[in-house]
């Protein structure tokens, strides 16, 4: 038997448009994701000889086929015809749920990177990622990490250049959204301000820090925070303590800043800690 270690890193929207609604239900998107250091540990048993199994040290994750770690799993052997022989994953959950953050999506994209690796890459990245959009939107993005700009359904991924050193912010305020109910909301709305992705992307080249922060949008965040204000409550903290910008993540309900230095996130994070226990400090990965 052989066990596998690979980190799953959450994800974080830049810029996310919403462009309309497919014949197949889905929407369109277009988004410049970024993925960060917050991180679930996947380990995996190979050739346990018994039936698959996971678990998670976190309640309410399902560990069966629901789980999108196992499906990936499920899909990587039919796509590449290996037989592992028992397979046991285990989830060391701290991607917050719910949250915009892709955390399933993650561990989807981590389990495909490590089985890839173990059968000496039988997919390249690129062949990976595109065998991810089988398990969900997210994973594609999930396995190539970095910064990408992603279309389509988000299978559609073209890598940027990558974000200049900072820090982030990251809370997760109590109340979770639900993303088919933002998506029937924004089919029936006409939104207001759309994200310049050419701005974004220029300033990811001049590795314009600033110029980045300037241009965050998310069609969902004006959408959310008219039903939970605190989304601005949040926003408010990290703009005072030395935040150069904020948005609601995904379609949230986590919230994230953009600062300079450890020092200004140290600070934002011990103003919210009280009311917040669910805030985090992390890097672009
Ligand atoms: P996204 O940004 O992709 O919308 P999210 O952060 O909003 O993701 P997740 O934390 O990925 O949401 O999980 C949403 C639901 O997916 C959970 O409620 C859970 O039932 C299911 N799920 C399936 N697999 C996993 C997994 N490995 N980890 C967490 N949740 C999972």
């Amino acid at each position: 038997m052989v066990t596998l270690f690979e980190g799953a890193f959450a994800k974080l929207n830049l810029t996310l448009d919403v462009l309309g609604k497919r014949e197949d239900g889905y929407h369109d998107i277009k988004s410049i994701m970024q993925a960060v250091s917050i991180r679930d540990d996947i380990e995996i048993d190979i050739g346990t000889g018994l039936p698959w199994s996971l678990s998670c040290d976190k309640e309410d994750v399902p560990t069966d086929q629901r789980n999108l770690a196992w499906k990936a799993a499920e899909v990587f052997c039919d796509a590449t015809g290996k037989d592992p022989d028992g397979l046991a994953i285990r989830i060391t959950k701290r991607i917050p749920m719910e949250a915009g953050l892709a955390g399933g999506s993650a561990d989807a994209a981590a389990v495909l990177r490590a089985l890839n690796k173990h059968y000496d890459s039988p997919l390249s990245i690129l062949a990976l990622a595109e065998l991810g959009a089988r398990v969900g939107s997210d994973v594609p993005f999930c396995v190539l990490c970095g910064t990408a700009m992603a279309e389509g359904r988000g299978e559609r991924l073209r890598k940027l250049p990558d974000m200049p050193d900072c820090f982030f912010v990251v809370c997760k305020p109590e109340f979770s959204s639900s993303t088919p109910e933002l998506y029937r909301q924004i089919d029936e709305s006409v939104i207001g301000k759309r994200p310049d992705h050419q701005a974004v992307e220029s300033a990811l080249i001049a590795g314009d820090l600033g110029k980045i922060a300037e241009n965050l949008c998310n069609v969902f965040d004006p959408l959310v925070t008219k039903d939970h204000l605190e989304i601005n409550y949040i926003k408010s903290i990290y703009n005072s303590y030395g935040s150069v910008g904020q948005q609601m993540t995904g379609s949230g309900s986590a919230v994230f800043a953009i600062v300079e230095s450890f020092e200004y996130a140290a600070v934002i994070c011990n103003m919210l800690k009280d009311n917040y226990p669910q805030v985090y400090i992390c890097k672009p990965v």
